[in-house]
């Protein structure tokens, strides 16, 4: 990845204090992307930070997932996306046909929902999660209730394993996260006998097994930060490595295979959330029957994770 140039960050600066801006930034941008941003994070602290957003104008660096989940928090703020094709393929595999169809068949269930979902999909949800509260959640759900966990099948598959629990699972993953192979790992593990395995939980379920911890991209960061071990493979995006490295320099980090890279991520750049600065464009809205639907979800989410 090139070299940001200096006067694009000082450009872009700039004009997020004339437009009083507050940005929020994914762990998996660009490295240059995460040190303009106010705030960087995992879906979940992204969700808490645009909630309690300092500032009109909130410029989301992220899937477009991330930049509706904004809106629908802060109903009343402009949320900016720089890269309104900056997409989640995971998130658009499922419809709330699907979940509306599975709720026919069994009106009694509960559908839990990772956020990487469009806002239609929260909008016919019980509740929502992520990563890094998804056990958590689950574990509020009555345990003989039938659930329906859209859309990661990985994802939900590692969680209800890890909780000894039947899930209905729908059959989306991410691609990006689905490059890391056991067989790799494996290999690389030889080579770097003493490195811990981190992996994200959107990996295959072979993958976690073998892995030292599986978790957000926070709580892998809070784990290196916390070992007494000097390096570590890490399964998930690319992205990460720039924190990692920001804040322990002294330790390696090998990334699992050089595959991660979502470049939906990727397509977000400095110059283009300048252009967003400037034009404030693009702005982001959800329609307000979706938006008050799925924000009960999200809410539901936050209330079942403090
Ligand atoms: S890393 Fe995977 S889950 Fe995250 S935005 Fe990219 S494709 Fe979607």
């Amino acid at each position: 990845m090139r070299n940001p140039d200096g006067n694009l960050i000082d450009r872009f600066l700039k004009l997020k204090e004339e437009r009083s801006a507050y940005v929020i930034a994914h762990y998996y941008q660009r490295p240059e992307v995460q040190d303009v941003a106010d705030f960087v994070g995992d879906s979940y602290s992204m969700a808490l930070a645009a909630r309690e957003a300092p500032c009109e104008t909130i410029l989301v660096a992220g899937v477009d997932f991330m930049a509706e989940t904004a809106v629908i928090l802060c109903p009343d703020k402009t949320v900016l996306t720089p890269e309104p094709d900056a997409t989640c393929p995971m998130a658009n595999d499922i419809t709330a046909r699907d979940v509306l169809e599975y709720k026919e068949r069994y009106p009694d269930s509960i559908v839990v929902c990772y956020v990487n979902t469009p806002a239609e999909v929260k909008a016919v949800s019980d509740v929502c999660c992520t990563s890094s509260n998804a056990a958590k959640i689950l574990e509020k759900m009555p345990p003989d209730a039938r659930v329906f966990f859209v859309p990661d099948r990985y994802l939900g598959c590692n969680i209800a394993r890890r909780l000894n629990r039947d899930l209905d699972l729908f059959h989306s993953c991410c691609p990006t996260h689905e490059e890391v192979r056991l067989h790799e790992l494996l290999e690389l593990k030889q080579r770097y006998p003493d490195a811990k395995i981190l992996v994200h939980p959107e990996c295959r379920p072979e993958v976690v097994d073998v892995a030292d911890f599986a978790g957000s991209t926070r709580a892998i960061i809070e784990y290196a930060g916390a070992s007494e071990a000097n390096s570590f493979i890490i399964g998930t995006e690319c992205g990460i490595l720039h924190p990692l490295q920001k804040a322990y320099p002294g330790k390696e980090f090998i990334l699992a295979t050089e595959d991660l890279i979502c470049p939906n991520m990727k397509s977000i750049t400095l110059e283009k959330m300048i252009y967003s600065l400037e034009h404030l464009e693009t702005r982001v809205t959800v329609e307000e029957s979706i938006r008050d639907r799925a924000r009960i979800a999200l809410e539901r989410m936050i209330e079942y994770s403090t």
